[in-house]
């Protein structure tokens, strides 16, 4: 294009203009500054050279057309419905920490060998002695792939050809069909069930245990909750019983939370006497997907000769984001776990006004968030509160911004939003209310 009037060409576009623009904070959060800023001096000189009539738009859509092509088909999403771990996003958002380890370990690192000898090693050294560090109640502890393939790796050492002494009240079914029973059952070993949905009795599991006990297995309930006529036996009084007490954690605090005082952990469990326990890395810990098994050497040992060990085992990915994560806990699920509620109201206040200024029906309300998806709602929190119709545009927005609708409204929980990511929700609202 050659007959562009000079007057229709502006060499030099505001930079301010050009950087301010949400796209091009996205495309740096996916592939880092230096890349980003090469496409905008291309896309600038570019139209210089082409004497194109260019405006802060044009450039940053011009710039974008040069970055690479995502290479994965996942599609980053904003975690706005309150749930802080949900495993439909992925779980836990890995901290900066986590990430710089997974770069390091993309290329070879010393993963099974012993530097000082040249001869194979402890696999994840650094990352068993993290583990060690971060539960000092531990004689030992081993990482499979998740918390499923823990209990399996449990049931099938110890429990083969024997009996899981279990209370009916946890017998049960985690998410996507996944019922606990029938995965136990599958190991070959047997269940024994005792007790009623809503009471069992420390009397119950000593008349049920005997020569052919593997071990009694506690469940702690994560996603549903029993209330009112209930009991059931601290793992401090099981262990007084002759037999290994297992105890699946599921969410997996290391050691007890004030924030969440009734969420059991993994230090108190065998401070009471467990003889193993399992939890999730990429809960409460907020890591990467891996399972942890803490608990007495001799038991753990047993765990890790046995032949299915080696298919559960994960990968250097997950050990290097694993030990980053316990070196430097203060992970995204932790801060989402403390943000303190005032905080919250005010950002969603802001969000609100600034929203209500373009004539966008939003309103802040308050509204309780959730560990997990289909979790009990325990935490107050603020939502932004929109037309329940921008539910689906969002979803459909880039970045995907995923929230809830209730009572007729579509709410984003900031409890589970980081706040520098406030000014991206403002942007795709008003991008769907027609503002761009
Ligand atoms: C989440 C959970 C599991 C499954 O853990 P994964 O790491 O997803 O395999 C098992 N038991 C309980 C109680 C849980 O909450």
């Amino acid at each position: 294009v050659t007959d562009v009037a000079p007057t229709d060409v502006d060499p030099e576009v505001d930079p301010e203009l050009v950087w301010s623009d949400i796209r091009l904070a996205l495309a740096i959060e996916r592939l880092g500054f230096p890349v980003v800023a090469q496409a905008v001096g291309l896309a600038r000189t570019t139209a210089r050279d082409q004497r194109q009539p260019t405006t802060p738009d044009g450039i940053v859509t011009a710039a974008l057309r040069l970055l690479p092509a995502p290479a994965t088909g996942l599609r980053q999403v904003v975690n706005a419905t309150g749930a802080l771990l949900h495993t439909n996003l992925g779980r836990a958002p890995l901290s900066q920490a986590a990430r710089d380890a997974l770069q390091q370990a993309a290329g070879l690192v010393d993963l099974e060998i012993d530097l000082s000898t040249g001869s194979t090693g402890v696999r994840g050294r650094s990352a068993m002695a993290a583990l060690a560090a971060a539960v000092p109640d531990a004689q030992a502890a081993h990482v499979v792939n998740n918390n499923a393939a823990a209990i399996l790796l449990a049931a099938t050492t110890l429990a083969q050809d024997r009996e899981i002494v279990i209370s009916r009240g946890e017998m049960i079914e985690i998410g996507e069909g996944f019922r606990l029973p029938v995965m136990l059952t599958s190991t070959g070993a047997r269940l024994r069930e005792i007790g009623t949905t809503n009471r069992t009795s420390l009397a119950d599991y000593a008349t049920a245990i005997g020569s052919d006990t593997a071990f009694i297995l506690r469940v702690h309930p994560t996603n549903f909750a029993v209330t009112g006529f209930t009991s059931s036996v601290p793992v401090a009084e099981l262990a007084t019983l002759d037999v290994p007490v297992v105890v699946n954690l599921g969410s997996g605090l290391l050691a007890p939370d004030p924030v969440l005082p009734d969420e059991p952990d993994v230090a108190s469990a065998l401070r009471d006497g467990a003889a193993l326990v399992t939890t999730s890395a990429d809960k409460l810990i907020g890591g990467p997907q891996a399972g942890l098994l803490f608990g007495r050497a001799d038991v753990v040992a047993r765990l890790r000769r046995h032949p299915v060990a080696r298919a559960l085992r994960p990968d250097k990915l997950t050990l290097a984001a694993l030990e980053a994560t316990l070196r430097d806990p203060d992970t995204p699920t932790r801060k989402a776990l403390y943000a303190d509620a005032t905080r919250l109201r005010e950002r969603a206040e802001q969000i609100a006004d600034t929203l209500r200024e373009k004539s966008v029906d939003a309103t802040a309300v308050p509204t309780m968030s959730a560990l997990g998806g289909g979790a009990p709602r325990v935490l107050s929190s603020y939502a932004l509160s929109l037309p329940p119709g921008y539910l689906a545009h969002l979803l459909q927005g880039s970045p995907t911004i995923v929230g809830r609708v209730e009572a007729g409204r579509c709410l984003l929980d900031l409890r589970t939003v980081p706040p520098q990511v406030d000014d991206i929700i403002v942007a795709s609202v008003l991008a769907i209310a027609g503002h761009r």
